[in-house]
């Protein structure tokens, strides 16, 4: 039978060159991955068999880990689903992660090749090339006559051609390089299967096969780990576990082990990472969290299981209120699935706030990988988003801390009526925007709110214990309310009605109203937005992602006491040459005002040059 030639994903190729070249000490996770897909394949298989009986399986499903050092290999062979000819090309030639070009894109920029970050990505059946110069995958598809056989040496392709090995299921056969003979050895073999598979649900055996009089020895417990009690299960069990099972390579940040009995019965081992998946932001990030029936697994990624915003949780559900024979289409519209989905969101957010409640420090570091995602939930969750609210941290200008809302409110003067927050990319750009200026001298705490998704769930939720939520970019603010501080003489508003029409005329519709700030005390300018309009940080976000065509009119508020502003209402617009000096300014505070919100200027060329004229004026 003639062998074809198929060449690998470029994406593929790229993490391949990379594997390969690593300086990874941990060579031994391929074994982890091996088995772990071995296991995945005899679920499938037993899952598919309870759907439709004219597909058969062993009486036990078996993963053999077998090795020979007269040919220096090492095979892993499974009796699972198998996989057909499509299947061998598409699983093993392509990778279908959404982001997967932007994280080869980071890795390629990173030159030592840090394998903490392919550790992160998950690099699974390709991680036999740090050890095989040569990897053989024979498989047969469960329902199907035809067995096929991939091979591929890691560089650039791989062919594909009948085989002639007809066992139901999979041999993936890796043809060692000479630095990575210490696997060939029995016993530092056994000790990589145990520590990895000790909670795979089928047995897993080592064979040598150069001894002809050796038999398969079992080297797992193959005890699955939610089923055991709680008191006999040690922290590196967890661990183990939690790193097998969901093919993470950092610890737990937190674990939730619980069998609840009542209504419904289900037992759930949760856990929390503690630290961030490469694609956690994608919209389209699989929920990593496996549904099992009785010990019967039955789907994973089930997405009525957790809500989205939850989706940094990974582990296992196994309930005995489910029927062994339900299809995952009738999963969709289950209700016990939505009862176990309700009772665990209770669960995982109530545990969060006794973290809260009882360790910051630790908290901080939940919030700071998935705060953003939470927060979601404000958005998405009616049912849950005010102890969403309650369990959210934000950036503050008093505090040093992240700081909750209740604690806010603590520190809130008697007579503050509202929350005060601005919005934007980061707390260092906050702090210097101009509308924050009186807020700063006047000691009056304002909250940053630097996520995008802060802008979403706002409108869903405009108060955190019946106290209003309020923008510093947007509408009035009566600061002496809240201020302590008693102010110096100012320049009245009336004294501005001249200068406040001519503006109103010369700007015409580029902006909404022009008015005195009491926002302001260095910068002459800034804007606002309405009280009822967007807030101006959300409409450039959404001008960014071409949600909208233009960046709306804007208030432009002006500081009475600028120096700037005393020198405009000074002029007399009525004698030719000062108004072409007034043009000139009041152009430039506009754009100053753009400037500072990012928006782009309508002429950049124009502003430069005036710039410069007057830049000139004064040197001479
Ligand atoms: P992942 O397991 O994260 O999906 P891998 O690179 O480890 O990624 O494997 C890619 C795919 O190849 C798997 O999703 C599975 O469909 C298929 N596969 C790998 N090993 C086996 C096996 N032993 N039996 C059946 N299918 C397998």
């Amino acid at each position: 039978m003639s062998k074809e030639n198929f060449k690998f994903q470029a994406e593929v190729g790229k993490i391949l060159n990379i594997v390969a070249n690593s300086l990874y000490s941990e060579k031994e996770i391929f074994i982890r991955e091996y088995i772990s897909n071995a296991s995945d394949a005899c679920d499938k298989l037993r899952y598919e068999a309870l759907q439709n009986t004219k597909i058969g399986h062993s009486k036990e499903f078996k993963i053999i880990v077998s090795f020979s050092k007269k040919n220096k290999t090492i095979s892993i062979s499974d009796n699972g689903i198998g996989m057909g000819k499509d299947e061998l090309i598409n699983s093993l030639g392509t990778i279908a992660k959404s982001g997967t070009e932007d994280f080869i894109k980071k890795l390629e920029a990173n030159k030592e090749k840090n394998i903490d970050q392919i550790g992160k990505f998950g690099v699974g059946f390709y991680s036999g090339f740090m050890v095989a110069k040569e990897i053989s995958v024979s498989s047969k598809k469960a329902g199907k006559n035809s067995s096929w056989k991939w091979t591929s040496d890691g560089k650039g392709g791989f062919n594909i051609e009948e085989s002639v090995e007809h066992n139901l299921g999979t041999k993936v056969k890796l043809n060692l390089k000479d630095e990575a003979s210490e696997f060939l050895e029995s016993i530092r073999l056994s000790n990589v299967i145990k520590k990895y598979s000790d909670h795979i649900n089928h047995s897993v055996c080592l064979l040598d096969e150069d001894d002809e009089s050796s038999k398969e020895e079992k080297i797992n417990q193959s005890i699955a780990l939610w089923t055991k009690n709680k008191s006999e299960i040690k922290k590196e069990e967890y661990e183990n576990f939690y790193t097998q099972s969901g093919l993470n390579y950092d610890k737990p940040w937190k674990v939730f082990h619980n069998k609840n009995e009542g209504t419904i019965n289900f037992t759930n081992l949760i856990f929390i990472p503690s630290e961030k998946p490469f694609d956690l932001l994608h919209a389209d990030k699989k929920v990593n969290l496996k549904l099992y029936v009785k010990k019967v697994f039955i789907t994973e990624n089930c997405e009525n299981l957790i809500p989205k915003y939850l989706r940094f949780l990974t582990g296992v559900i196994d309930s005995e209120d489910i029927s062994l024979n339900i299809s995952r289409e009738m999963l969709q519209n289950d209700p016990v699935l939505s009862k176990i989905k309700n009772n665990i969101v209770k669960k995982i957010l109530s545990e969060l706030e006794k973290v809260l409640k009882n360790n910051k420090n630790e908290y901080i570091k939940f919030w700071e990988n998935f705060g953003a995602v939470l927060k979601e939930g404000i958005h998405e969750d009616f049912t849950n988003k005010e102890n969403i609210l309650k369990l959210s941290m934000f950036n503050s200008s008093n505090q040093k801390e992240w700081t909750t809302l209740s604690e806010y409110l603590e520190r809130m003067p008697k007579d503050q009526k509202e929350i005060y927050y601005i919005s934007g990319e980061n707390k260092d750009s906050l702090m210097k925007s101009p509308q924050m200026e009186n807020f700063i001298k006047n000691n009056i705490e304002v909250l940053f709110f630097t996520d995008p998704i802060d802008e979403f769930w706002l409108p869903n939720l405009d108060n955190f214990n019946n106290i209003k939520f309020k923008s510093i970019t947007k509408g009035d603010i009566d600061l002496k309310k809240s201020s302590t501080k008693k102010d110096e003489k100012k320049t009245s508003n009336k004294d501005l009605e001249k200068l406040i029409a001519y503006l109103k005329s010369f700007y015409g519709d580029k902006v909404k109203d022009v008015r005195v700030s009491s926002r302001l005390t260095d910068s002459p300018v800034c804007f606002v937005a309405d009280d009822s309009s967007m807030d101006i940080h959300l409409e450039n976000i959404l001008k960014k992602h071409k949600h909208l065509n233009e960046i709306s009119a804007k208030i432009l508020e002006i500081n009475p006491e600028h120096a700037l502003i005393k020198h405009l209402n000074k002029i007399d617009t009525n004698d030719k040459k000062n108004l072409s000096k007034a043009k000139t300014i009041s152009n430039l505070l506009l754009d100053q005002a753009k400037l500072l919100e990012g928006i782009p200027l309508d002429d950049s060329k124009m502003f430069c040059n005036k710039l410069n004229e007057l830049i000139l004026e004064n040197l001479n």
